[in-house]
């Protein structure tokens, strides 16, 4: 590949998604190169395709070039996800991608492009009455549904139905060469996107797959009727012990929590001089797991990211504090401890995308799956290499 090479790709694409969605503004290129907590090296280019011909036109030329294709969502994840980790790189700000494309009733499922955010499409099933069971993270006014499929996403709902991909019947994926792959019953010509299975179930490699296998143009996602009355109750529990067992009788949630008790108490004093705060998000999914989500907060300036997604006011007051490079320094030391803790709890995570131990210890009949079919999908390993801990190179 040489630089010519890449020019030229880079205007074929342009020509394909128009100048208006071809973007290579330096801060905007800074912007998308970063997520929720890290940044990167920024991507050569960014593109925002508005069709899905235009998006798989896109892909085929870049990867035909050797270039890296690094695709984000709404960019709320902060697993390093998205990030880029080759060059020449072109991210694809999949926003554009973000009409509904069907609501059926009869047959309950809705069919969306993956740029659509959970609010924008909770509230056109609101207005028939309609609902998908898991209603998406709390992040959902930003965080799309391909963004959000990708990483495994949980929130309201997970405690009945389970995490968002258990509400998926089907996909509509662009591979590494442009071409479309669909996934459940629509991947026959003459039936529609109503059910997952149908023999092996090749939609759920695709899911949460932090975006190694292919980019997602469509998810068809499951209906149910939105009741006609929502109403919320809490509760006080006296000890964690007690509501894990209260909410879930899962052997690790109490033992997890008593070692990150531990392991907070020896490492308060460092934090207190960082000024840095610990709470703990905690939710269960379906009958089967407990989420514990520790959160480390601290002091700082606010970065690009959080200046374009925080109310002015707020920024205004966080701009008068000091830059606290060496809190970041141990958030991040304290977080890594975490995941180690939590994999010694048999833990294991929704977003993994470049940051959690998803291969470490696996079986390796699993491994070599995963890679063959990684080379079957992407054999030039161009799509967001490093995801899932695969080989970046
Ligand atoms: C304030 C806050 C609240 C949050 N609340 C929750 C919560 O309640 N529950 C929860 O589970 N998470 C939560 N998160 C984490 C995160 O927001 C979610 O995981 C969310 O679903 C990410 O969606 P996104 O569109 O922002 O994805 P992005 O961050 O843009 O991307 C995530 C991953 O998906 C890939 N990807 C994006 N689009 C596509 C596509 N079309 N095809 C293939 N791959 C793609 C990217 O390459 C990346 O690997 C929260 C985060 C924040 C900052």
């Amino acid at each position: 590949m040489t630089g010519e090479d890449v020019s030229a790709a880079l205007q074929r694409i342009t020509g394909i998604v128009g100048e208006e969605n071809f973007l290579t503004d330096d801060e905007e290129l800074r912007y998308l190169s970063q997520d929720y907590f890290n940044a990167a090296n920024p991507v050569t280019a960014a593109i925002r395709p508005t069709t899905i011909p235009s998006l798989a036109e896109a892909v085929a030329i870049a990867t035909d070039a050797g270039i890296a294709i690094f695709q984000r969502g709404g960019g709320y994840s902060y697993t390093d996800a998205y990030l880029p980790t080759r060059w020449p790189s072109i991210l694809i700000d999949t926003r554009g991608l973000d009409r509904i494309v069907e609501i059926n009733q009869r047959d309950m499922f809705v069919t969306v492009e993956a740029g659509c955010t959970w609010a924008q499409v909770d509230e056109a099933l609101a207005k028939a009455g309609l609902r998908i069971p898991c209603a998406g993270p709390q992040s959902g006014l930003w965080a799309t549904i391909g963004g959000s499929i990708s990483q495994g996403a949980l929130g309201h709902g997970s405690g009945r139905s389970g995490i968002s991909t258990e509400s998926v019947l089907g996909l509509e994926v662009v591979l590494a060469d442009g071409s479309i792959m669909t996934t459940g019953s629509a991947a026959q010509s003459r039936h529609n996107a109503f059910f997952r299975f149908y023999g092996p179930d090749v939609t759920g490699p695709f899911c949460q797959d932090s975006g190694a296998l292919g980019i997602k143009a469509t998810i068809t996602l499951r209906l149910q009727t939105r009741p006609a009355l929502t109403d919320g109750l809490s509760f006080v529990c006296d000890s964690f012990d007690a509501a894990s067992q209260a909410i879930f009788p899962l052997s690790q949630a109490a033992p997890f929590h008593d070692a990150l008790q531990r392991f907070l108490a020896e490492r308060r004093p460092e934090m207190t001089q960082h000024n840095m705060g610990a709470v703990s998000v905690y939710s269960a999914t379906s009958t089967n797991g407990f989420l514990y989500e520790p959160v480390f907060q601290w002091t700082d300036v606010p970065d690009l990211f959080h200046r374009r997604h925080t109310p002015g006011h707020i920024i205004e007051r966080a701009d008068r504090n000091e830059p606290k490079p060496s809190a970041r320094v141990l958030a991040s030391e304290l977080k890594d401890r975490v995941v180690d803790l939590m994999f010694e709890h048999g833990g294991i995570h929704l977003q993994i995308g470049k940051a959690y131990p998803y291969l470490v210890d696996r079986d390796p009949r699993h491994i070599r799956l995963l890679a063959e079919l990684k080379a079957a999908v992407d054999p030039q390993n161009l799509i967001n290499p490093g995801a899932l801990g695969l080989p970046v190179e």
